[in-house]
């Protein structure tokens, strides 16, 4: 089994979006300065012995700037998208083409993680999402409660979508998905266990940035369930503790750069 790690990508936007307060004016600090934040947009993809290349999350739409609503592109802007960050570019320089793709994991349906599914719109690739987050994808678009963070352009018929049930399936051996819930209802995070590099998790958005994790501090306005992301950030605490894992949070830059150069782990 082998990971390469896939850049899909800059996003920036307000911090507090992803910390707790931040920005927050204070008694002694009417009016502190705001601070925008470049977030990285992250895939991976794991060759499997039996089950073939998988991928990891697929990041934006490659056109962003016209799929996403304009307030949504003002508050999350798409600031690096260069070719090396479309999706088969990146799986390209991995020894990959999108055709060689056996299935999708999707951690959750944020329009910055399943947008990019256009690159397989009518390739029947089997896309594995938690029931509840696929339910509550369609439920947010169509009732327009949650509209902007998840889009209608990749919530149709045409991908063969595999509702993936309960809090923890192992699909094929060594690779472990685990319904983390808190960021969205239906968040899976996703352990790779790898013979020589050892555990990875990776926690799509329910942990965002590494101060989430290091401060055990929430993330702020794109917090959905404040009870159930503490629980959720316990649980992946205490396996990564008990597994000495590397973390791969789901936008942060610096740990991914780390991680990143190494060309892939086995
Ligand atoms: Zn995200």
């Amino acid at each position: 089994m082998k990971l390469h790690l896939l850049d899909l990508g800059q996003i920036t936007a307000d911090e507090g979006w992803f910390l707790e307060a931040s920005g927050a004016s204070t008694y002694s600090q009417p009016a502190p300065p705001r601070v925008r934040r470049q977030l990285q947009m992250i895939g991976a993809v794991i060759e499997h012995p039996r089950a073939g290349p998988i991928l990891f999350e697929v990041g934006g739409a490659p056109n962003a700037r016209e799929l996403w609503p304009e307030p949504v592109f003002e508050a999350f802007a798409v600031t690096g998208y260069a070719r090396e960050n479309r999706l088969e570019v990146a799986l390209g320089e991995a020894g990959y083409e999108l055709k060689d793709i056996k299935a999708v994991i999707i951690g959750h349906m944020h329009l910055d993680h399943a947008g990019g599914l256009e690159f397989f719109r009518g390739r029947d690739v089997p896309v594995y999402v938690h029931e509840a987050e696929l339910k509550n994808a369609f439920y947010s678009v169509a009732t327009k409660e949650d509209f902007g963070a998840y889009l209608p352009h990749y919530l149709d018929f045409s991908f063969n979508w595999q509702g993936v049930s309960g809090d923890q399936l192992e699909p094929w051996s060594g690779i472990t998905f685990y319904r983390t819930p808190g960021h969205t209802p239906g968040l899976m995070t996703m352990r790779v266990d790898l013979p020589n590099a050892g555990t990875f998790i990776f926690t799509s958005d329910l942990i965002l940035l590494k101060e989430n994790y290091e401060q055990s501090r929430p993330q702020g306005w794109l917090l959905r369930d404040h009870r159930a992301w503490w629980g959720s950030l316990k649980f992946v605490r205490a396996m990564a503790e008990r597994t000495d894992a590397h973390l791969v949070f789901g936008h942060d830059p610096d740990v991914f750069a780390e991680l990143r150069k190494e060309k892939f782990y086995d």
